[in-house]
């Protein structure tokens, strides 16, 4: 991979207005209901890398569609790569983003294992900057609502040749969201996938890379036309140790108060709301141990009442009760089946620390204005 010289927050982005913003009573009127993932801001950033000019023209402009060259390696050989993060609007009408340098952290880490060019972090975290600042209207007026960013990076380069590629572009879109399941609702169901895997040793299952998403796609259908909610895959290489769900890490919490969370170690996406919690576990004083869990003790200690919840967490759902677990070998049910306490406890905490309504001991909150 060829080296450039970083850019740094300095970069002077070009700022181009859109022509043609959508009118404002028709975007608050979407801003009371914006569901997740379906409605979009006015504004995009976009810059660019090839080979000999490293990054340049970052530019935060109109969105618009992308247009590619046929044999763009992404369409053939899947180089590309995501974030999720999401900026909250303070009580005092500032703007907020949750550990930013964690997502820009993880975007270089899966550059790296798809064999993409490496970002600056700062210019990553300023390129975020840029678009929640253009896009400032944006922020949902419902409880709960935030504007959720996806950074993403792909390669461009027309070439069939299979070969790391020489020019990629790297985007960052918004989406004004409501809560991604219904607020504090009942506990999802989770179907456990014995058939499909996610990720193989050595593999890509610690990127956050598309590919991993199609692969999934399968089994989270087959979940859903069992009437569950989410899917749980078991590791590739013996089908018995929990891994995470489909973009979701998990917790298992014990009737001794401990928690046990499935280590990192290539498979499982090291994911930022997992980490988080684990530190605010740790806060309350919770024996937090990563170490792997497998499914048929998680079967027998839900059974037993030794494990009295599971939690399912990542930045779109933040933290959400796992209350049933179907498989082919039969189900089982998780303390009363709803959310429990320590689910909702380390949900409310981690909230109030993101919205800026509780102490931030961590240092986790990065104000943009
Ligand atoms: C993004 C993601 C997560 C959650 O990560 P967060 O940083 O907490 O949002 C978990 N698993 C997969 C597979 C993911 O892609």
């Amino acid at each position: 991979m060829a080296t450039v010289t970083a850019p740094t927050t300095e970069t002077e982005f070009t700022r181009i207005p859109h022509p043609a913003p959508i009118a404002d009573a028709a975007r608050r009127e979407a801003l009371a209901d914006p569901g997740f993932g379906k409605l979009f801001s006015d504004h995009m950033v976009s810059i660019g890398w090839s080979d000999g000019q490293g990054w340049h023209s970052p530019t935060v402009g109109p969105r618009a569609p992308v247009t590619l060259d046929p044999a763009a390696a992404v369409l053939h050989y899947a180089q590309e790569i995501f974030e999720g993060l999401k900026a909250y609007e303070l009580a005092d009408g500032g703007i907020a983003l949750f550990r930013p340098e964690a997502n820009a952290a993880r975007f270089n880490n899966s550059a790296a294992r798809l064999a993409m060019p490496n970002m600056p972090e700062d210019l990553f975290v300023a390129a975020i900057r840029e678009l929640v600042l253009a896009d400032r209207d944006w922020f949902p007026s419902v409880q709960g609502g935030s504007l959720y960013l996806r950074p993403f990076m792909f390669a461009t380069e027309a070439f069939l040749g299979v070969r790391p590629a020489k020019e990629y572009k790297f985007l960052v879109i918004a989406s004004p969201v409501g809560n991604y399941f219904k607020s504090d609702g009942p506990a999802v169901s989770i179907w456990v996938s014995e058939d499909y895997t996610r990720a193989a040793p050595g593999g890509t299952g610690a990127a956050k890379c598309g590919g991993n998403y199609a692969a999934s796609l399968v089994p989270m259908g087959e979940a859903l036309a069992k009437g569950h909610d989410q899917v749980v895959f078991l590791d590739a290489a013996e089908r018995k140790w929990i891994e995470e769900l489909g973009g979701m890490n998990l917790f298992f919490v014990f009737a001794d108060g401990s928690i046990v969370t499935p280590p990192l170690g290539g498979t499982i996406l090291p994911g930022i709301t997992r980490d988080s919690l684990i530190a605010l576990s740790r806060d309350e004083g919770l024996t937090v141990r990563e170490e792997r869990y497998s499914l048929d003790q998680w079967r027998d200690d839900a059974e037993s009442g030794r494990l009295i919840e599971t939690m399912a967490c990542g930045t779109a759902a933040v933290v959400t009760a796992v209350g049933r677990v179907a498989g082919k070998h039969g189900e089982f049910t998780i303390g009363s089946g709803g959310p429990g306490q320590l689910t909702q406890k380390l949900r409310q905490r981690l909230v109030a620390i993101q919205r800026g309504e509780a102490p931030d001991p961590h240092g986790w909150v990065k104000r943009l204005v």
